[in-house]
């Protein structure tokens, strides 16, 4: 097993990363902003190392320093959590050339999925179901686009082959705007991330959101973790989780899983991954896969009972999965509500002091946060400050177990969006399931 590792992150999922080690005895080095001395899992952690100034930049982007921070504490492995560098393939290929084990997928794999085209080339390939669209970049000749378009059907969406974060995507209604569209989402696509290849696919005007949990080991084994449906969005950000998504039956999980299980066979993935679906009248279209943990993970978890973090850990130390497909039964239900730090009806973040802070309890209820009384929030970094999930037998059950959870969470000093989980949750289509991603942004008139 792994004798001591880097958490390159911060916030819940570096406290996460770090149970998740403490429990299998693999000692932790937090590395940190200057701004982040007081983060909880930077008090718990055997080893911390200050790589830089608060900026992101400078400190949780910086290559150099972490893989410094690996050496001069004799780490073994980097785990580089979600968001800052997890999906950075140079940055996983500099892990693995200075010697230490990147918790993650191969460098190949990430940068395969990091650019959409050849990820869907790659699923279509595989026997994923995708969007139907262009199959690749557009080209110069707006003939060609035009026919193109024409063939798939408007409405079509537009998007960046090297986007994301919600960014980089245009809907076009009809054939008179198309051409336009194109040239501004290529130069935006230029300016936004340093490559202007853009390519079409169809918009779908009402899907969900539902994804699939893989793990995939180095002895060849992968497996499905079931799904999760993500509808529940505030611009392209998720705001509630759950698993299993409402309506979906036990051949259609298995029918999905099983084709993405094949295609981390096929592309040699390792770790955990996520395929991204959207779902709409019965069909999946993939749209994206991410390289690494997810924020929801735990919602899987509790339905599994699989430690995600603990078999990335394993599977980065050289061990097998410690379960078959066949072990993998779904039990019961669970939801997750992301708590962020801001205003619940403007969205403002709301950064500062913690005054007073308890959190939820009673059965089937789990608090992954960092935050405690006398916790400062900084003003630097993603305003998300925890997670509750509650777990039930059935789907009542682990929305009544939140409905208590929220009610019980008590938080003086800054605002959080609190609140707007409640209103949520009275939602009669909420309690019915199975909304679209356009769902809340309509019901909240934005
Ligand atoms: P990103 O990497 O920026 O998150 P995605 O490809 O995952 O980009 O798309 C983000 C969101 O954009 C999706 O969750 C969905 O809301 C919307 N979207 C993307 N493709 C389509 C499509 N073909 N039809 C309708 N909506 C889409």
């Amino acid at each position: 097993m792994l004798d001591k590792v880097v958490i390159a992150n911060r916030g819940e999922i570096a406290l996460r990363i770090l149970r998740a080690c403490r429990e299998m005895g693999i000692k932790t080095v937090a590395v940190h902003s200057s701004a982040d001395n007081n983060l909880k899992h930077v008090l718990l952690a055997d080893e911390t190392v200050c790589i830089g100034p608060p900026a992101s930049a400078e400190s949780y982007l910086n290559m150099p320093a972490i893989i410094s921070a690996a050496e001069v504490t004799d780490a073994v492995a980097i785990h580089p959590g979600y968001g800052f560098l997890s999906e950075n393939a140079d940055f996983a290929e500099r892990v693995e050339s200075s010697g230490f084990v990147f918790i993650g997928p191969p460098p190949d794999c990430i940068r395969l999925m990091g650019d959409k085209v050849s990820a869907i080339r790659a699923m279509k390939s595989a026997g994923v179901p995708t969007v139907p669209g262009s199959d690749g970049p557009l080209g110069e000749s707006s003939d060609e686009n035009l026919r193109i378009a024409r063939q798939i059907g408007y409405p079509i969406i537009i998007k960046a082959a090297a986007g994301g974060g919600g960014r980089g995507m245009r809907v076009v209604h009809s054939e008179a705007s198309l051409t336009s569209a194109i040239t501004v989402t290529q130069a935006e696509a230029r300016a936004g991330f340093g490559d202007a290849t853009v390519y079409m696919e169809k918009f779908l005007d009402r899907p969900r959101h539902i994804e699939i949990q893989v793990l995939a080991d180095n002895h060849g084994n992968a497996i499905h973790l079931g799904e999760r449906d993500c509808s529940m969005q505030r611009r392209h950000q998720k705001v509630i989780e759950e698993a299993p998504a409402p309506g979906i039956t036990e051949d259609q999980r298995q029918t999905i899983g099983k084709r993405c299980v094949q295609a981390c066979i096929d592309i040699g993935y390792r770790s955990a991954g996520t395929f991204e679906f959207l779902y709409q009248d019965g069909e999946f279209y993939f749209i994206e896969m991410n390289t690494r943990l997810q924020v929801e993970h735990p919602v899987t978890e509790m339905i599994t009972s699989v430690d995600i973090v603990r078999e990335q850990l394993r599977i980065a130390s050289g061990e097998p999965l410690s379960v078959t497909q066949d072990d993998i039964e779904i039990r019961g239900h669970a939801i997750e509500c992301r708590i962020n730090a801001e205003d619940p009806k403007t969205f403002m973040p709301s950064p500062g002091l913690v005054q007073l802070w308890h959190a939820p309890g009673g059965p089937g209820v789990r608090m992954e946060s960092h935050i405690y009384s006398g916790y400062k929030v900084p003003p630097f970094y993603d305003s998300m400050i925890g997670k509750v999930i509650t777990h039930g037998n059935d789907r009542p059950t682990a929305i009544a177990r939140m409905r208590n959870a929220l009610s019980e969470i008590v938080i003086e000093g800054i605002k959080t969006n609190v609140p707007l989980h409640q209103e949520i949750f009275q939602h009669a289509a909420f309690q019915a399931g199975g909304t679209d991603i356009h769902y809340l942004e309509k019901r909240l008139g934005l």
